[in-house]
C-alpha cells in the first residue's frame, strides 16, 4: 500500500510538539510494517539547516492568486525505506518560528497564506502520481483532502485521512486565502463548508472533504463532539461521527527508552532502577536544586501555552511551595507565563527551578530524573509525555481529561492497577491534593516502586498506533 503522509512538523527534522513526534514515528512504523510511505514536509529554514543528502529540486507549478506559482521538491529515501519529501517556498518556509515570529510568541501574520500555498503545492504532487491513502495531519495540511476534489481526476479518487491532534488550532482565514488556491467561489456560502463565521478555516475543510477521520484518543473523540470542547465545530463532528475513530498515539520506543537513551547521564530499566537515581542526581545538580532523597522531584515539560494548564500551576504554586517538593520545569512559549515561572524560580529557588527553552536532552533528563511528572491540561487530545513519563519511571500527575485520562489510572481510586494520579476537575486545590497524595505515596517505598513499575511496563508503543491505522486504511481500500 502506498501511503503519504502530510505534516507540518515531524521528527528528527522539525519539531514544536507531540504532533512532530507522532507523524514521525508513524511514517518510520508504517514502513516497518510494508507500506510504501512518502511524508512531506514544508521545508523550513531549519530543516534547510540540517544539511540533508537531498535529491536535485523539481519545481511542482500550480496557480496561486491567478499566477503561475511554483515550488521546489526535494526527496531524501531513508535506509528504513521512507521517502521524506520537502516543499519548498521560499517566502513561506525560509525564516525564523515554524509557526511562531520567535521574538513574540505569536502566529505568523500569513500562516494560512504559507499552508494553503503548501497544501496546494502537496495536492499537485499527488495529482501526478496519486498513492492509495493520504493521511494529513493537523489544521496545516487540512486543506489537502479539498483541493484533491479539484485537481484529481474523478477516475482515480484518492483516498484521505484527517487526523486531529488538537482540535483548538483550525488556521482561520479570509476566505480569499481559499480561492486563491482554487477553491471556486460559488463554493463560499454561508454555513457551507469553506464558510465558518464570515471567514473560512482549514480544519473545517478538511472535516468536511476527508473520507476518514481520527483523532488521538477514543476520548478526546467523545469531548471534541460537546459544546464544551467542540471549538465551533462540535456540530459538524457530530453529524461526521460514523467516520471519526480515537486511535490513541504511541511513543517511539527506540527514541524514549531509559535502558538505551543515549542522552541521558546513566541508563537504566524497570529489573534494575539504579541508573535513575543517578540522573536524578545529575538533573538536580543541573537545576541548581539542593541535593538528597527527602523531598521528590517533580518534572514539567510542555508548551507553555493556555492549554497545558499553567494557570492552574500558578493558582496552586503557594500551596506546593509549601509542601517538600522540588520542581524542574521546562518549557517555551506565551510571554506571561515566561514571567510566571521566572518569579517563582526567585521566589522560591530551593524549590523551583525553570528552564525557558526548547531543550530536547533536558527534556529527556527530566523524564528520568523526576519521581513525579505533572501535566495539570486544561485538555489534552492525547499527550505524549505522560507516556514518556511512565516509561521513564516518573509517576504522572494528571487532569483527567482527554488523553491523560485514558491512559493513566489514579492511585487513590484504584490503588492495585494505579499508574499515577489523576484530579476530576481543572482546580489549583485539586491539584494540590493529588500532590500531597504523590507525596505520601513517595514516603511508602514498596507502595511508589510497585506504580511505578507499572507504568513502565505500559506498552504505549507507537508501532500499535501503526498497526491502527493500516487497519483503517485497508478497510477504507475496500470498495
Ligand atoms: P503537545 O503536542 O500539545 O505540545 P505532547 O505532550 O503531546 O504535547 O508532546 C509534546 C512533545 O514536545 C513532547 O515530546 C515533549 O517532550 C516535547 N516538548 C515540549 N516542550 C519542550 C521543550 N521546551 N523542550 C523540549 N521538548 C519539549
Amino acid at each position: 500500500m502506498r501511503i503519504m503522509q502530510v505534516a507540518a512538523e515531524a521528527t528528527p527534522y522539525v519539531k514544536v510538539g507531540g504532533l512532530a513526534d507522532v507523524a514521525g514515528a508513524l511514517a518510520g512504523d508504517l514502513a516497518a510494517l510494508g507500506c510504501e510511505v512518502e511524508l512531506v514536509l514544508p521545508r523550513y529554514r531549519c530543516v534547510g539547516a540540517l544539511g540533508l543528502d537531498l535529491s536535485a529540486a523539481e519545481d511542482v507549478a500550480f496557480p496561486l492568486a491567478g499566477r503561475a506559482a511554483a515550488a521546489g521538491v526535494a526527496r531524501l529515501v531513508r535506509a528504513d525505506g521512507v521517502t521524506v519529501t520537502l516543499v519548498d517556498a521560499p517566502w513561506a518556509f525560509d525564516r525564523d518560528g515554524v509557526y511562531d515570529v520567535p521574538e513574540t510568541g505569536e502566529g505568523h501574520p500569513d500562516n494560512p497564506e504559507r499552508f494553503a500555498c503548501f497544501a496546494r503545492a502537496v495536492a499537485g504532487l499527488i495529482a501526478r502520481d496519486p498513492p492509495d491513502v493520504v493521511h494529513v495531519h493537523d489544521c496545516h495540511a487540512a486543506l489537502v483532502p479539498g483541493l484533491l476534489r479539484l485537481v484529481v481526476p474523478p477516475a482515480r479518487p484518492v483516498k484521505t485521512v484527517l487526523t486531529i491532534h488538537n482540535l483548538a488550532y483550525q488556521m482561520l482565514s479570509p476566505p480569499r486565502v481559499l480561492f486563491d488556491v482554487g477553491f471556486p467561489r460559488d463554493w463560499f456560502r454561508p454555513l457551507s463548508p469553506l464558510e465558518f463565521h464570515g471567514g473560512s478555516n482549514f480544519l473545517k475543510v478538511g472535516i468536511h472533504f476527508a473520507d476518514l477521520l481520527t483523532t488521538v484518543s477514543t476520548r478526546y473523540a467523545e469531548e471534541i463532539q460537546t459544546p464544551a470542547h467542540g471549538c465551533g465545530l462540535d456540530g459538524l463532528l457530530r453529524e461526521r461521527r460514523a467516520l471519526l475513530h480515537g486511535v490513541l498515539n504511541g511513543i517511539d520506543t527506540a527514541v524514549w527508552d531509559p535502558a538505551t537513551d543515549p542522552l541521558l547521564p546513566a541508563r537504566y530499566s524497570a529489573a534494575d532502577p539504579s541508573g535513575k537515581w543517578k540522573c536524578r542526581r545529575e538533573l538536580l545538580r543541573r537545576a541548581r536544586l539542593p541535593q538528597g532523597a527527602r523531598a521528590p522531584l517533580v518534572g514539567m515539560v510542555g508548551r507553555l501555552a493556555e492549554q497545558k494548564g499553567l494557570d492552574i500551576f500558578a493558582a496552586a504554586a503557594p500551596a506546593l511551595a509549601r509542601l517538600d517538593l522540588r520542581f524542574a520545569i521546562l518549557g517555551v512559549g506565551q510571554e506571561k507565563y515566561h514571567r510566571m515561572l521566572r518569579e517563582l524560580a526567585s521566589a522560591h529557588p530551593e524549590r523551583f527551578a525553570v528552564f525557558l527553552g526548547f531543550d530536547d536532552e533536558l527534556a529527556h533528563w527530566i523524564e528520568a530524573g523526576s519521581d513525579f511528572f505533572l501535566m495539570p491540561s486544561r485538555y489534552e487530545p492525547c499527550g505524549l509525555n505522560q507516556m514518556y513519563s511512565m516509561r521513564y519511571g516518573s509517576i504522572p500527575i494528571v487532569h483527567r481529561v482527554g488523553g491523560l485520562a485514558e491512559t493513566v489510572t489514579d492511585y487513590d481510586e484504584s490503588a492495585d492497577d494505579a499508574t499515577g494520579f489523576a484530579f476530576a476537575a481543572p482546580r489549583a486545590e485539586l491539584l494540590v491534593a493529588k500532590a500531597r497524595s504523590a507525596l505520601a505515596l513517595y514516603r511508602e517505598d514498596g507502595k511508589r516502586l510497585a506504580v511505578m513499575r507499572r507504568g513502565m511496563a505500559r506498552d504505549f508503543s507507537a508501532r500499535r498506533t501503526a498497526e491502527r491505522y493500516l487497519d483503517l486504511y485497508t478497510r477504507m481500500m475496500v470498495p
